[in-house]
């Protein structure tokens, strides 16, 4: 596989680079130079989940993995069902919150941390990264027991909610927590000042493992086509998806999915206040506000970092920008979508809340809309008790870390003493 950095087309890597790298010069995305094509959609549509993904992913991988292998990191990886739900005559659920930190970034998350794995040969390695609380979760989950891999997570200590430190502080073996006394930014502050110690990163084989790694929308691609799967073969010629996107990065993997030739006619992208991207697309004009708090958080960004490799896939495939739907929901339509879902037998969270929300406005005659949930609805149960007035039970996966106990180390917001630590940990 060859990726090209966007910002500087004469920057070429390999798969193996791309994803130990992260990022281009200048910051720039890498993004694949080709994209495969299948001759037999309706036979690859038919695979069972893993299977397909196998063959999705090594057709974009090409031969720098085998495929047997590839075979067995996606077994790994994707180790849960992402099932589609009829919600109203012509509209979907596709519920991606089944893994083991009930949300959809368990698909990117562990696909990377299997590549990552597979690519540095045995190296030792330290994951680095800081959290305001589900990147974390996610992350920690993904790397756990993977060997020559510790994970160092950095959260503000008291400032993310019980349950969320429950989820990933309690694993113990290769991930390490530490609760930082201080706030998110000197989490992240201390993260910097640890890749910008060259002597460190290189003793220790730092990595950042972040959200702009290729390697998580490679796997994000494998859904669409597990959706569009569960639909009749009769019904696959009108399909629109609606996604709720925050950075941006599952919508560019469903596009890079159509690209393949998924037969998903058009695409709804839907954002909280945060809507940077829908007035973008109805002015041309690129002007993010200050980013404002809403009740679906995962989505409160507002200069989402995947968008250039968007407007670098409609340059290439030259589609017009202006096929690309969009809309926002402030919060009080999203908790009146929310109702309404519940009313219609669906218990639904924020974020996909909204993305059905526009959907159901946009989707005309004749159309099939499937509208993508990134979470379990008791992830967010706060907002979800009180707008719906329930009282959520808890999934298993959260109940189970909810009873032990926490292991995190807790630090002050000083860089020798979290150097002195990673290299204890490197040294174990
Ligand atoms: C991360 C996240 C999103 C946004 O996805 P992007 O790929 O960043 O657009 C939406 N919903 C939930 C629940 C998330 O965790």
């Amino acid at each position: 596989m060859k990726l090209y950095n966007i910002k500087d087309h004469s920057e070429v890597v390999s798969f193996s680079q791309a994803v130990q790298q992260g990022l281009g010069r200048g910051q720039g995305l890498f993004f694949p130079d080709t994209l495969p094509q299948f001759d037999d959609m309706d036979a690859l549509l038919t695979m069972p989940l893993v299977e397909r993904s196998t063959e999705i992913l090594s057709a974009l991988i090409g031969e720098e993995l085998p495929k047997s292998q590839i075979g067995e990191l996606v077994s790994e990886a994707f180790n849960f069902d992402a099932p589609l739900k009829q919600v109203g005559e012509h509209i979907h659920a596709l519920e991606l919150f089944h893994g083991p930190t009930l949300a959809f970034k368990d698909f990117g998350g562990r696909f990377m941390a299997q590549s990552i794995a597979a690519v540095s040969d045995g190296k030792k390695i330290t994951i680095l990264t800081a959290t305001s609380g589900d990147t974390g979760a996610a992350v920690a989950h993904a790397f756990y027991g993977i060997d020559n891999i510790d994970v160092v997570i950095l959260y503000p200590k008291g400032k993310i909610s019980p349950l969320q430190e429950k989820l990933f502080c309690t694993l113990g073996g290769n991930i390490h927590t530490v609760a930082i006394n201080g706030d998110f930014d000197d989490c992240q502050s201390l993260v910097k000042q640890a890749f910008d110690d060259n002597d460190l990163r290189q003793t220790i084989g730092l990595n950042s493992a972040n959200s702009i790694n290729i390697s998580r929308l490679m796997a994000q691609i494998c859904y669409y086509f597990e959706a569009v799967a569960q639909v009749p073969k009769q019904k696959r010629d009108q399909l629109v998806m609606a996604v709720p996107s925050g950075n941006f990065g599952n919508l560019t993997a469903g596009l890079l999915a159509k690209a393949m030739g998924l037969p998903i006619k058009r695409f709804i992208a839907g954002t909280n206040a945060n809507d940077t991207v829908p007035r973008y697309l109805q002015s041309g004009q690129w002007a993010p506000h200050q980013t404002v708090a809403t009740l679906s958080n995962a989505m409160d960004v507002s200069q989402p970092n995947n968008w250039p490799r968007i407007e670098e896939l409609f340059r290439r495939q030259q589609w017009p920008l202006g096929e690309l739907a969009s809309g926002w929901a402030d919060d009080e339509e999203t908790a009146e979508s929310l109702r309404a879902l519940s009313q219609a037998g669906y218990l639904c969270e924020p974020h996909g809340a909204i993305a059905y929300r526009l959907l159901e406005q946009q989707l005309e005659d004749g159309e099939e809309g499937i509208f993508l949930c990134t979470a379990h609805p008791a992830k967010f149960k706060e907002s979800v008790d009180a707008i719906l007035d329930i009282n959520i039970t808890l999934p298993k996966p959260l109940a189970e870390h909810a009873t032990r106990s926490v292991l995190s180390q807790t630090m002050d917001g000083d860089f020798i003493q979290l150097k002195e630590s990673l290299l204890h940990i490197n040294n174990r």
